[in-house]
């Protein structure tokens, strides 16, 4: 099963660095949002793909009509977030008052109801698990931030879930889908988005496709725009996870769209046998 999914954000909307940190600094960014939708819609249009679009409420505030374009195409909207902020540098009151007003922008743009939550950079470590119990609250029924392994801004290594299952929180069920990972060279990377799947050739992608039983993406609008501007201050490990060839994106990410199947995250739902997946306690 692979899964498309984009997180939609501006170019600017970097994490760990301090001159995108917050919304006054964005006010200092041209937008680029509507030109890079138009790339993303293109994709869809040729290779004839559903997606799921994890939308921040702050995009929803800013450019309406960019969520009312995406549900209007019929594509599902989910959550990621009101202001893009690392999940584990908030207080539990500031993750919930964000969540729930991202929730509140776009269910009110679309008039449906919002299941499903990605966190800012999986930002969701053993040490803030008390996100999960908040996400069912705000009647979440779908995550997809967990990433078992560690890295820059979250993973959690000990829940080891590598495909669809349940998150036990508190004694109700929350579905998970994680991000997958693929070992490479004695490494487990994520090639399904972000700078590897940039970086990696696409024979690379494909092969590593074909040996995944199982494969969550996450894509951005900047991912397809190579004429985005150089954020001055990146470290270089974010330079080139965020800059590192944005040329060659869209037209890997439609070879890949025309050669394998995909399925937006309620076409996934549908197809688990939710009788049959392991569950972790958090
Ligand atoms: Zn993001």
């Amino acid at each position: 099963m692979n899964i498309l999914t984009f997180d939609i954000e501006e170019w600017f909307h970097i994490l760990d660095n301090d001159s995108t940190r917050t919304e006054s600094e964005w006010s200092r960014y041209e937008s680029r949002i509507h030109q890079n939708m138009d790339l993303i819609f293109q994709l869809l249009d040729e290779t004839n793909s559903r997606a799921t679009f994890f939308c921040l409420g702050w995009v929803a505030d800013k450019h309406p009509d960019v969520i009312r374009r995406i549900d209007a195409a019929g594509y599902e909207i989910a959550t990621h977030s009101y202001a893009h902020q690392l999940a584990y540098e908030q207080t539990p009151a500031q993750f919930q008052a964000d969540l729930e007003r991202s929730i509140k922008h776009l269910q009110d743009l679309t008039g449906k109801k919002v299941r499903s939550y990605r966190a800012p950079g999986f930002s969701i470590k053993e040490y803030n698990r008390w996100v999960f119990p908040i996400l069912v609250e705000q009647g979440i029924e779908i995550d997809c931030s967990v990433f078992s392994a560690r890295r820059a801004h979250g993973g959690d290594a000990s829940l080891k879930l590598f495909e669809p299952g349940y998150l036990n929180v508190g004694g109700t069920l929350l579905k998970e889908f994680p991000i997958n990972t693929a070992a490479v060279l004695g490494q487990d990377l994520i090639f399904s988005g972000g700078g590897y799947f940039r970086l990696f050739p696409y024979g690379m992608i494909k092969e590593l496709m074909r040996r995944s039983p199982y494969v969550m993406t996450y894509f951005h609008p900047r991912d397809f725009d190579a004429g985005q501007p150089m954020i001055p201050g990146l470290s270089r490990t974010r330079k080139f996870k965020s800059y590192y060839g944005l040329q060659n994106c869209w037209p890997k990410l439609k070879q890949l769209l025309l050669e394998f199947p995909f399925v937006d995250l309620a076409g996934a739902d549908q197809q688990v046998d939710w009788t049959k997946v392991v569950e972790r306690v958090v």
